[in-house]
């Protein structure tokens, strides 16, 4: 098998314009959002236009849906404490499956949100229960994925245990439609030794696929502006941030690295790109080649 290397392309212009860009850059995968990131568009349904538009330009590009990646708004608090805020969050993640089935995307990654000061084991079952209500309100094959983070403040996501309590309340019958992803940066700042040697890397993908019974459903490639254990999430262009290239090698040698959409969320040169331009962002292109060096 082989890396499916993707890129979070800009989307100015329309979503179909990121794929055109992502293929562009080399790209076989792609991820989007498919609402405005800081709100919670828990009223917003796409139109049929931006669908249509959409899957013609992964039939042009070749890039198969099984690699479309969508990621949810980062607002989406599935665990608040506030009950009507929750509610809120919780059909915004309903919306969120539901404009991620309409365009044929293999899954949509949100980050599970925050204890706050309430109970976190409460809190944890309030994000399954997001996910589940998602996924039974649904039918479709988009599955439903949480991605780790980077654990500031009382951020859940943030352990193996974590991840591996919110998938397991989930109920037997919707487990092949959820899962989850690592983020590079997120593990990275988390806390997570990812970078002293091949073997601290291959401990903490252990430690995430005995938690949760299984191997992560894609991962974020992206370094990070900040030191480890930092909390923070600010990313870099992979080798110019604090873990540097090696890990990175690492994590393409190991199994769990194959078949699965490897997505840079890392920063873009050309933010303004005109809505009509379907260039490959130069600092994409660049990272892509890195990375089949390191692969290779
Ligand atoms: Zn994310
Ligand atoms: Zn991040």
């Amino acid at each position: 098998m082989a890396h499916i290397f993707g890129t979070h392309a800009v989307d100015n212009g329309g979503i179909h314009m990121a794929v055109r860009r992502a293929s562009a850059a080399g790209m076989a995968a792609v991820q989007v959002f498919t609402a405005i990131p800081k709100y919670y568009g828990d009223k917003s349904r796409i139109r049929e236009e931006r669908v249509e538009r959409f899957r013609a330009a992964l039939e042009e590009t070749g890039i198969r849906r099984e690699h479309v990646v969508v990621h949810a708004a980062y607002v989406l608090n599935t665990a608040n404490q506030d009950g009507e805020k929750r509610g809120r969050a919780h059909a915004g993640l309903v919306r969120e499956l539901e404009r991620s089935s309409a365009i044929g995307a293999a899954g949509v990654c949100f980050h599970p949100g925050s204890a706050g000061d309430g109970d976190p084991e409460r809190a944890l079952e309030w994000v399954a229960e997001a996910i589940t209500g998602a996924l039974e309100a649904v039918s479709s094959d988009t599955c439903v994925w949480v991605e780790n983070t980077a654990g500031a403040g009382r951020t859940l996501g943030r352990t193996p245990e974590e991840v591996g309590a919110i998938l397991g309340a989930v109920p037997s019958s919707l487990q092949d439609r959820t899962g989850y992803g690592l983020d590079t940066c997120h593990l990275f700042s988390a806390g997570h030794d990812i970078v002293s040697s091949p073997a601290a890397l291959q401990e903490t993908l252990d430690a995430f696929e005995a938690a949760t019974g299984r191997p992560p459903a894609f991962f974020h490639l992206n370094d990070s502006r900040y030191p480890m254990g930092s909390n923070r999430d600010r990313h870099a262009l992979i080798g110019a941030g604090e873990m540097g290239e090696e890990p990175f090698r690492w994590l393409l040698a190991d199994r769990r690295s194959q078949g699965v959409p490897l997505i840079l969320e890392t920063p873009q040169q050309e933010n303004d790109i005109a809505p009509d331009n379907p260039s490959a962002d130069p600092h994409d292109l660049a990272m892509r080649r890195l990375l089949e060096r390191l692969a290779s």
